[in-house]
């Protein structure tokens, strides 16, 4: 890659439209900076990115994402501590990840520096807008997609680097009833079920909607091949308490690589709590659940940090999860946002 980049460019907006915005009722992803950073790959090579004011991008209708969907993107948040100071967390595991997904969707990887210090001005730049109400955060939202034209079915010759903020309030309020799935799939062995690419969450919306449809919130994934094994829900992976062992299903082709799924295994780790990473089967959980040894089942994401279940359904029959005093979940969720929001000792160098 002959990528060199040069200093970054800021142009500011003439008026901010701040002062129009509620922080105190944010909801997630849906109110957006006064500017976006901006970076083209042309020619062979990403051009040094620029910060220009948030606005509609140009396309052709021929431009390949249209037509192949050839997109990636990452999903991370910086936090203000209560002395103003804005924090990342683990953004380099996000950069990682995001060219692990150019490389499988064909898209040119990405220079660390681009994305690092291109995060960084922007985040300066809009410093303002990190919200400090708790449990609100900056949603930040980097992608790349196809922008050269054409019919033919190929990698484009253009594409475009963009980084979007949103102020964000929680992501889900209260607890989540979910289903599993028996039908459909996510993602398949020697598919893009580990590439954060658009595709895969078109495909999760309509069986999403027939799962919402019965009544329930989002549906859990199941392998592709039987439906046997748990692998993810929703957006989020997915961890299962029986007795006092936290599990998890093991990354793989189908499952993505989620940040906050491997802070909590280090986490509960080192809180003493055992963990197992190894592959679950939809009986387990159902015969734990009947025995009354299935105590808490969660997703975990950058969203919404943890994300308590409180039953499942399964061929037609529901099961619910017991109301803990002090759960898994509680804690690990607490552990993990005292961190990010600088309240706590940071003993795996987590934050920047
Ligand atoms: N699985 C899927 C399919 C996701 O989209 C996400 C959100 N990025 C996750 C898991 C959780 O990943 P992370 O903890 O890195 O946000």
């Amino acid at each position: 890659m002959n990528s060199t980049m040069q200093n970054i460019s800021v142009e500011k907006v003439k008026k901010s439209k701040i002062e129009e915005v509620d922080f105190n009722n944010l909801a997630f992803g849906s109110v957006f900076t006064d500017h976006m950073l901006v970076c083209d790959y042309k020619d062979g090579a990403w051009e040094t990115p620029k910060v220009i004011p948030y606005q509609p991008i140009s396309l052709d209708p021929s431009a390949k994402i249209f037509h192949y969907g050839q997109s990636i993107f990452e999903g991370m948040k910086a936090y203000k501590d209560d002395n103003n100071k804005t924090w990342l967390f683990r953004p380099l595991e996000n950069f990682k990840r995001l060219n692990i997904s150019a490389k499988r969707m064909a898209i040119p990887e990405l220079p660390e520096e681009f994305f690092m210090e291109g995060l960084k001005t922007l985040l300066e730049v809009d410093n303002q807008w990190i919200p400090q109400t708790e449990g609100s955060s900056m949603y930040i939202r980097p992608f790349i997609f196809a922008s050269g034209n054409g019919f033919h079915a190929s990698p484009a010759d253009a594409y475009k680097f963009i980084i979007c903020l949103a102020p964000s309030g929680s992501y889900f309020s209260g607890k989540v009833k979910v289903l599993i799935e028996e039908k459909y799939s996510r993602s398949a062995n020697g598919g893009v079920g580990y590439a954060k690419t658009g595709g895969n969450y078109a495909g999760q919306f309509y069986p999403t909607q027939l799962a919402v449809a019965k009544g329930y919130s989002q549906v859990v994934w199941t392998d592709d091949h039987n439906h046997e094994y748990i692998e993810e829900a929703g957006a989020m992976n997915i961890f299962i308490r029986i007795d006092d062992t936290l599990i998890t299903g093991p990354t793989s082709d189908r499952i993505l690589d989620g940040i906050t799924r491997k802070s909590i295994l280090q986490l509960a780790e080192k809180k003493g709590i055992k963990t197992e990473v190894r592959k679950i089967t939809v009986t387990e959980v159902i015969e734990a659940a009947k025995n009354g040894r299935l105590k808490e089942m969660f997703g975990a994401g950058t969203a919404a940090v943890v994300s308590p279940i409180s039953g499942f359904g399964y061929k037609g029959v529901d099961y619910d999860l017991p109301e803990l005093e002090s759960s898994f979940a509680s804690q690990i969720k607490k552990d993990i946002t005292d961190i990010q929001y600088n309240r706590a000792e940071d003993p795996f160098g987590w934050r920047v």
